[in-house]
């Protein structure tokens, strides 16, 4: 009995219980919202665990609490976006310093990255992260930071990252993965041997399409402190309201998670086997040139994939016109289902050449699957697909 009291919660728990029950005014279940931007001192020089909201929020600070048990890490930063957690996190280079980014990254990360360096912030290197070879080389000028994404944005390609993280730290790099396409119900990096873990909450974590958010959780409790610093002098501290709404979203991360990868397994078996349909980028096809590698490395394959029309870009025009349960629209990791066109949409500044080097075609379309009747989005795709 006294091991079972004494062992932390598991994973499923932290999510949908961290901090309920807690507190002490008048025993709310839902842990409240604490607007207030300044707290009372208890007398002259006495502060109280709050002094100002910039240095610290308990609402905040509750749901930074949540992500780092999920990652297992030391602590976690709240941040208004995806991109200030990245933001953040580079921020603390020097122009000297070498960051080893994937040439197949997040539209926005690629755009942060290369604003940074041409600013003389950091300087950058992207490496295409699959040839384990080119990787090692790359190496060899030691970077200070290795940021590894996967499986990559839009095309699902699935990296190693104990293996990456080895060789990355032996070479003196510190490891920060973007863990937002499968969030830590499917993968956790740290485990693997990451240093930081980086998320757009914005998608599956919070996981309702209401909020701008991110995280930044570090394994060291002293980078987690470092970083904390850092929110505090920059201001990169997300606002109350929109750590409350997360934390609600995180309630049910793993439930959604296991229902939306159910309905995107289906749905990448329906689209693989339909002649309208060329190829299908999914982890959880057998035939997907990383699966055995997703197998082992993630717990499941998420809801997100994409898939290139047969019919080139005319048949993308129809299937857009006639696809229905999927709203044409950016960001991911919602309880609805969606659908992007890379090419114009998130991945625009990336330019024709970088996307063509990178594999990204314009016939390739992204769905992010939600929790909508399976039926009914086999349905709305099979409209778009018999106008291809
Ligand atoms: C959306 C996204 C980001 C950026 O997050 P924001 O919250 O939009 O700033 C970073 N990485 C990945 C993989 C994303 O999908």
């Amino acid at each position: 009995m006294l091991e079972r009291k004494t062992r932390s919660p598991r994973a499923e728990t932290t999510a949908a219980a961290h901090g309920v029950a807690t507190d002490t005014a008048f025993g709310s279940v839902v842990p409240p919202l604490y607007l207030s931007s300044t707290y009372e001192f208890a007398g002259f020089e006495t502060p109280r665990a709050y002094d100002y909201g910039r240095c610290g929020n308990p609402t905040r600070d509750l749901l930074a609490q949540a992500l780092a048990k999920l990652e297992g890490g030391a602590g976690a930063v709240v941040t208004p976006s995806g991109m200030a957690a990245l933001d953040l996190l580079i921020g603390r280079l020097t122009r000297n310093d070498l960051v080893l980014a994937p040439h197949d990254c997040y539209g926005g990360t690629l755009r942060l990255l290369k604003a940074r360096a041409d600013l003389g912030h950091l300087t950058l290197r992207l490496v295409d992260q699959k040839d384990l070879g080119g990787f090692q080389a790359a190496l060899s000028d030691v970077p200070a930071l290795v940021l590894i994404e996967s499986p990559s944005n839009p095309l699902m390609r699935v990296v190693d990252i104990a293996r990456l993280s080895d060789v990355a730290k032996a070479a003196g790099a510190a490891v920060a993965v973007d863990n937002t396409f499968l969030s830590p119900a499917l993968q956790r990096p740290l485990s693997l041997g990451a240093d930081y873990v980086i998320h757009s909450a914005t998608k599956f974590l919070n996981g309702h399409s209401d909020v701008i958010a991110g995280a930044v959780i570090a394994a060291d409790p002293r980078e987690a402190q470092d970083l904390k610093r850092w929110a505090n002098i920059t201001g990169a501290i997300a606002a109350p309201y929109d750590a409350w709404l997360t934390l609600r979203g995180l309630r049910t991360l793993f439930a959604r998670m296991s229902m939306q990868e159910r309905n995107a397994m289906k749905i990448a078996e329906y689209l693989d086997a339909h002649p309208a349909v060329r190829h299908v980028h999914y982890p959880g096809l057998a035939g997907h040139r990383d699966h055995e590698l997703a197998k082992r490395q993630q717990g499941g394959f998420g809801a997100m994939m994409s898939f290139e029309l047969a019919g080139g870009v005319p048949a993308v025009r129809e299937f857009l016109a006639h696809v229905s349960c999927f709203t044409l629209a950016e960001s991911l990791g919602g309880v609805e289902s969606l659908v992007a066109h890379p090419a114009t949409m998130t991945h625009v500044d990336m330019g024709a050449e970088a996307r063509a080097r990178a594999g990204i075609r314009d016939e390739l379309l992204r769905l992010s699957v939600g929790l909508e009747h399976i039926d009914d989005l086999i349905d709305g795709l099979e409209a778009g697909l018999n106008a291809c």
